[in-house]
């Protein structure tokens, strides 16, 4: 096909239109003829829609490598409602909104077998989004994205378990650890700490699956306990404020061990320093 013979005009780019039909460089050669822009070295069709003083502006469609863009342009960029078709499986890929030729503002994509619904900003997610496991149309994740990852906080959910807490770079730092229950109804908590790719990793704090208290506290490694102390369930009363603490209500110090009284922060670490120590009252060791 020679395009040149058609009547068409010759332009650098979809953006800038050249009245004369000069070429001004770039890459992608295009050549328009009516409402179709060709490529002009590869003769393959890159834009068929609508058009304003020479630019796509409009509703259109954008072809390109492996998909299809199709909805809404102004001048010469994709601005607005849009869709990307996959040329391969001729379902859509992402549907949202578009802003100077890339996703932004609200939007859905399809990769890998799983389905985004969230924020976009400048191509990438950013913002709060919900992710979806497509075939079993369950809820994967739920929380912040920045460029692309998660970053902030989120929840995450994996067979019967679900961790909830603060994503850097993509991975889960920090926060907790549920399994479901044996009726599929509750989640509880056994394990509040540090993380690595979903495993008990840093400092943590085991929970008893059934009644809540404090197990362990310690070190981890990829959920292998390392250094620290197993704990029984026992109650006592804070040796600074007398309130009392217990292994269910009061997490450990990384420290001392010792409960930390939740009412004053007391823990064993400022025992020994404390001129407030009441012969009648014991420390927390069990
Ligand atoms: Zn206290
Ligand atoms: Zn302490």
């Amino acid at each position: 096909m020679k395009l040149q013979k058609l009547g068409g005009l010759l332009l650098n780019s979809s953006n800038n239109f050249n009245k004369s039909g000069n070429l001004l460089g770039g890459n992608m050669k295009i050549y328009r003829k009516g409402n179709v822009e060709y490529n002009l070295k590869t003769k393959k069709k890159v834009y068929e829609g609508e058009f304003l003083n020479g630019k796509r502006h409009g509703k259109g469609k954008e072809f390109l490598d492996g998909f299809i863009y199709i909805g809404e342009f102004i001048e010469g960029k994709k601005h607005g409602e849009g869709t990307e078709v996959c040329k391969n499986t001729k379902t859509w890929i992402y549907k949202g909104q578009y802003s100077e030729d890339k996703r932004h503002g609200q939007g859905k994509e399809r990769s890998n077998g799983f389905l985004y619904q969230g924020y976009f900003k400048e191509g990438n997610r950013t913002g709060y989004g919900k992710v979806y496991e497509i075939k079993s149309k369950k809820l994967v994740f739920k929380g912040y994205y920045f460029e692309g990852v998660r970053q902030g906080k989120g929840e995450h959910f994996i067979n019967k378990s679900y961790f909830e807490g603060t994503f850097m770079s993509g991975q889960l730092t920090t926060g907790n650890e549920y399994v479901l229950d044996g009726n599929n109804e509750d989640y509880l908590l056994i394990y509040t700490g540090d993380f690595l790719e979903f495993q008990k990793h840093g400092k943590g704090i085991e929970y008893d699956i059934n009644t809540g208290h404090v197990i362990y506290i310690g070190i981890y490694e990829f959920n292998k306990r390392k250094k620290g102390k197993e704990v029984k369930p026992y109650s006592n009363r804070c040796y600074t404020c007398k309130k009392q603490v217990d292994t269910y209500n009061n997490n450990p110090c990384f420290k001392c061990y010792w409960l930390k009284c939740a009412s004053c922060g007391s823990c064993g670490c400022s025992y020994n320093k404390s001129n407030r120590f009441d012969e009648n009252q014991f420390g927390f060791d069990q």
